[in-house]
Formats: C-alpha cells, structure tokens, sequence
C-alpha cells in the first residue's frame, strides 16, 4: 500500500524568530560564563545539571506539552528554533534532551495520571536525565527481536537480561525500555513487546560504561539481575509497543540535532575562506550551505506537520538519511577545502584538532536513531516500493 509523502511548505513564524533572539542572549551569557565553549569539540555532548535547570527555568523544555504538567504550551516550531540554536552552539544539553524530545511525549500519551503529575514537571524543571532501552546484543535494527524478559510477579514484573548502546545510562534517572512479556505469535512477530518507565536506581540494574572512539563515555551495557517494576509503570498497552514504537521514532529521526553534530566546523571553513573565497572555495561552501538550507526547510516541514497532528514516519526518515550522510561528509570536505590555504589564513592545529573529533564521530552518525538501510527501507515501503 501506497501512503502519500508530503512535505508541508512550512516556515518559521516571526514570533519564532523573537524567541530565537532570547535564546540567542541566554547561550551568549552562559559562554561568557564559561559554561560552555562553542568551538570545543565535544562540549555538545556534556551533562550539565546547572545548566539543564537554568533551561528548564527559562521554559525551554517540555515546551510543547500541557501547562498542568509543567510544560509551555508552545510550539513545535518554537522549540524547533530552541533544538536548532543550542545545536548550533554546542552547548551542553544532553542531559535533558532526550526526556524532552521523546520520553516526555511517550509518558503524556500512555502513563498513569499520578506518574505524569510526578515526573513530567520534574523533566520540565531540568532535573531528570531519561535513556533509552531498545537496543540489545542481537536486536538493534530488529528492534522486535529483543529477548530482556519482563515476568509478571506480585505488583509488577521481575526483569531480565541486557540492553546495549544505551546512551546516558550511566547518569539516567529514568529509562524507557521495551521488554518481552509473550513470545511473538504466528501473525505478528512484532507481538509481545510491553514498554515500561524504569527507575534506574531499582536494585538488580548494573551499568557497564562502552567509551566510544573518542575517548568519551558514550553509551553503556545494562543488565537487569530480577530488577522489580512496579505495575504502574507499564506504559500502554501490554504486548503491544509495537504501535507506540514507531510514533516516538519519527520524533526521534527528524530535528535538526540530526544534521547538526558535526555542524562547528562549518563556520570554521566560513571563517578561514574569508568574505572572498577562490572559485573552487565558493563552489564547495556554496554547495554545503544549500545542502543545508534544503534540509533545514525539510526539518521545519516536519515539526510543522507534528504540530499538526500528523505522523511524519517517512519524511522523518527522509530527513535523518539525508541529513547524516551530509553531517557525515562535511568534516572531510571541510579539510579539502582548508588543505592548501596559508597558515596566515587559518590555524591549522586548531581546525585539525575539531576535524579530528568529528571525523570520529562521524561513522555513528549513520547508524544512531536507525541506519541507514533501515531508514531506506521504511522510506521504499512508505512509497509503496516494497
Ligand atoms: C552513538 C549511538 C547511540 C545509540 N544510542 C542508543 C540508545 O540510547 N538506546 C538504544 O536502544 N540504542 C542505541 N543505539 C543503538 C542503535 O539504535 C543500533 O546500533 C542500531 O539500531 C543498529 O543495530 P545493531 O548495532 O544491532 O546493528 P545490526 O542491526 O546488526 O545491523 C548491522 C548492519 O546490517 C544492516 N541491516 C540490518 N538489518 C537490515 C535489513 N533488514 N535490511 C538491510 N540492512 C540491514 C544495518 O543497516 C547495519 O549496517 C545507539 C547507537 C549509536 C551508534
């Protein structure tokens, strides 16, 4: 079955653009404060619990959500412009940025009352940190493969088993994790997965750090030991995550924090090709920054289109496929443009050093929130070619 693809001609409100002046001031504050430095590779990636509550004073997080659970009420066009210029800035906001792109949005939709009243204010706040448990050894891509077993007992569900790549679980408060509560049926082998909210300081929860390439404390194996979760922190329906699964990953697949990773080195090139570049400069800035431009006017058609209630599933693929290979090219084509130029013109020990880290960060970029292929394939079915 065909399902028709549209990129709503979406652009940003001038009230956006208002909001964008503010957000701008705050990051200017925080720099000179020496929360942050926006040439620091890296320093995008931190966890900053000061900062996180500073941003979380201003409003910024949660902003689209109901006002009776600590949110703002704004919209996903707002905190489009929010994503975007922290992104831009390199500043620290990992710790509540998954919470507040998909864990919030999850717990809104499918947990109990006392639990949304309890937790999502504290999101809001900047306070919690949340991870993902999806992944396991044998189940990523086939994400309704996992085998970490939920068992029904007295008031809640003894877990069991191990998830991997978890990013931030060594600092979460909370996961949301998909666990096996019935084997898959003979329809429906995505059948039988349950999501729950997992306090990470439950006892019979183990977190082994993985240290990425670069030196950092990216994600972690953790491993339930008959971990207890109360009843009341299933979210949804029992056996049947499979439905909510997939909403949450378009939120995860299309902001602009997906094209946006390797994005410092960008303006490095800027500067060091000055305001009158040779041809072959111009030519290859020019194409990045279109490249750019178009998928930035993609990204803002999506979050424009969650606003309206819609379900952006391919063109949220479209966008995280397109916009990591070119996250993912850019450090290389930077040093291409920047090899032959005089040391007069640029620091060449300082821009090796950022290109440095973002070429070895760039191989994850493809694979992180679903690969490539798998993106592919979601985008030929969603065209009716598979
Ligand atoms: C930086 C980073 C952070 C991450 N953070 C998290 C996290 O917080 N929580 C979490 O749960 N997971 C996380 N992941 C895991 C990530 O979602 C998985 O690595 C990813 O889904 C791929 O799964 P896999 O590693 O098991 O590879 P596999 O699924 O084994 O895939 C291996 C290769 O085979 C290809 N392939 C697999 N199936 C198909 C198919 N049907 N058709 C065509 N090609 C296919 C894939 O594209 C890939 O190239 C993170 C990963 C990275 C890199």
């Amino acid at each position: 079955m065909s399902v028709h693809l549209q990129f709503d001609p979406i652009r940003l409100p001038p009230e956006c653009e208002t909001l964008r002046a503010e957000v701008r001031a705050f990051l200017a504050e925080e720099i000179a404060a020496g929360t942050f430095d926006p040439h620091q590779p890296g320093h995008g990636d931190a966890y900053n619990r000061g900062f996180s509550r500073r941003v979380g004073a201003k409003g910024w997080i949660g902003m689209t959500w109901p006002k009776q659970y600590g949110g703002h009420e704004r919209s996903q066009l707002e905190r489009y412009v929010v994503t975007e210029e922290f992104r831009v800035a390199n500043a620290p906001s990992h710790l509540h940025f998954v919470a507040d792109r998909q864990s919030g949005p999850i717990l809104l939709r499918y947990a109990p009352e006392h639990l949304k009243a309890d937790v999502l204010p504290r999101i809001c706040r900047g306070e919690l940190c949340f991870c993902i448990g999806m992944s396991e050894p044998g189940s990523g891509s086939d994400l309704f493969a996992a085998k970490t077993r939920a068992t029904k007992t007295d008031g809640g569900w003894r877990i069991n088993g191990s998830k991997i790549w978890t990013t931030s679980a060594q600092v979460a408060d909370y996961m949301l994790a998909l666990f096996r509560t019935s084997p898959p049926t003979k329809d429906n082998r995505r059948h039988g997965l349950t999501q729950f909210l997992v306090d990470m300081k439950t006892p019979g929860i183990a977190v082994n750090p993985i240290y990425q390439m670069t030196g950092q404390r990216g994600f972690n194996e953790v491993v339930f030991d008959d971990a207890l979760v109360p009843d009341d922190h299933v979210m949804g329906e029992i056996d049947g995550a499979w439905k909510q699964a997939t909403s949450e990953l378009a939120y995860e697949r299309s902001g602009p924090e997906r094209f946006l990773e390797t994005f410092y080195v960008l303006p490095e090139l800027i500067r060091a090709l000055g305001p009158e570049p040779d041809l072959r400069g111009a030519e290859g800035l020019g194409r990045l920054v279109a490249q750019l431009h178009t998928l930035r006017r993609m990204s803002v058609s999506v979050a424009g289109m969650l606003q309206a209630g819609k379900e952006p599933v391919v063109e949220g693929s479209i966008v995280k496929d397109l916009g990591t290979l070119w996250e993912q090219k850019l450090p290389g084509r930077v040093r291409e443009l920047t090899a032959f130029l005089e040391p007069e013109v640029i620091n060449h020990a300082t821009l090796d050093e950022q290109l440095a880290f973002a070429t070895m960060i760039a191989p994850k970029l493809t694979i992180q929130g679903g690969t490539t292929e798998i993106l592919r394939g979601i985008i030929a079915r969603g065209l009716g070619l598979r």
